[in-house]
């Protein structure tokens, strides 16, 4: 049977550590203030903003929070970007996403200054994270390096496949896994005979947004196997990339879906808001 990784322990560990830098931060005078944005009403938008929100509750940060509507030009979110930009008392900038269709995501992301993108997603995030430079990391990767390391995993010499290269979760996954020097192969959907590849993973990291379509000749017998995707089943229930059932004999760690790496991302936006005020 499968060791399964709990995310929700994990999390809540680092978030209790995040509680007590807090704490010595505000004896020194320094409060920490994370500013979540988010356009129009996308239900699992609103979910996922509460969500932060209670985080930062729970760790002690102040958030304030700007709920836009849908239609709002382009240029007023600019505009409120900017102004949170120059603000002293705000640490952190999240822009809620997806974005409407009629805004330019990637000049949202721009607009934010490196020095508060708490997600991680900005160009020179994105630079500073390949060349092993200081900068913020993409919550949901970064999270994940927790969650195998505090999890006693070995990464380093271990042959590791991400399946899938979004820019949130993909590649900075590689990079992250790289820098703790696995050996690192990056899937996707022009990968040619796919199960093959994946079933060389010691480390298999599942982030396709394809409700199990992982199953057990993906992996090789006694693989870890990390389970980014949040998806729904035919019945509506939540479920992963990865078939939990199927693959959870074969292997010899596994994340579940919910209580997995979800829980992870949101420690470590708590975690890059923290660092972001010292
Ligand atoms: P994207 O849709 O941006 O990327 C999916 C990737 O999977 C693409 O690179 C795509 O390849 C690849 N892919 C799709 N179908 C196949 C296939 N049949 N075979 C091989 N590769 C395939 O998704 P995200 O990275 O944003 O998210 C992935 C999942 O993770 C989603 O379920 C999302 O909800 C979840 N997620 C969870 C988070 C969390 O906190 N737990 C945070 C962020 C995302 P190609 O590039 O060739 O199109």
């Amino acid at each position: 049977m499968a060791r399964i990784i709990d995310g929700k322990k994990i999390s809540l560990q680092i978030k209790d550590e995040l509680k007590e830098r807090v704490q010595a931060l505000k004896e020194k005078g320094r409060e920490v203030t994370l500013a979540v944005i988010q356009v129009g009403e996308d239900p699992a938008s609103s979910v996922y903003v509460r969500n932060k929100k209670k985080g930062c509750e729970y760790i002690g940060i102040g958030s304030l929070s700007y709920e836009l509507p849908e239609d709002i030009p382009m240029q007023e979110l600019l505009a409120l970007i900017g102004e949170l930009n120059e603000r002293e008392d705000v640490n952190g900038i999240l822009v809620q996403l997806p974005l409407p269709s009629h805004m330019d995501e990637d000049a949202v992301i721009r607009a934010i200054s490196p020095q508060k993108d708490v997600d991680g997603f900005h160009p020179q995030s994105v630079g500073a994270l390949c060349i092993g430079q200081p900068g913020f990391v993409s919550c949901t990767p970064a999270g994940i390096i927790q969650l195998l390391k505090r999890s006693g995993i070995e990464i380093a010499g271990k042959e590791c496949v991400v399946l899938g290269r979004s820019n949130i979760v993909g590649k900075p996954m590689g990079i992250l896994l790289l820098r703790e020097n696995g050996t690192v192969t990056i899937a996707h959907s022009k990968t040619e005979n796919l199960k093959e590849v994946t079933s060389r993973a010691d480390i298999l990291i599942a982030a396709v947004g394809k409700p199990k379509m992982v199953t057990r000749e993906y992996v090789k017998e006694g693989a870890v196997v990390i389970d980014v995707g949040i998806n729904r089943d035919g019945d509506n229930k939540l479920c992963g990339d990865v078939d939990f059932e199927d693959v959870e004999p074969v292997c010899s760690a596994i994340t579940p879906v919910p209580g997995g790496v979800g829980p992870m991302t949101i420690a470590m936006l708590l975690y890059n808001c923290v660092a972001s005020a010292g």
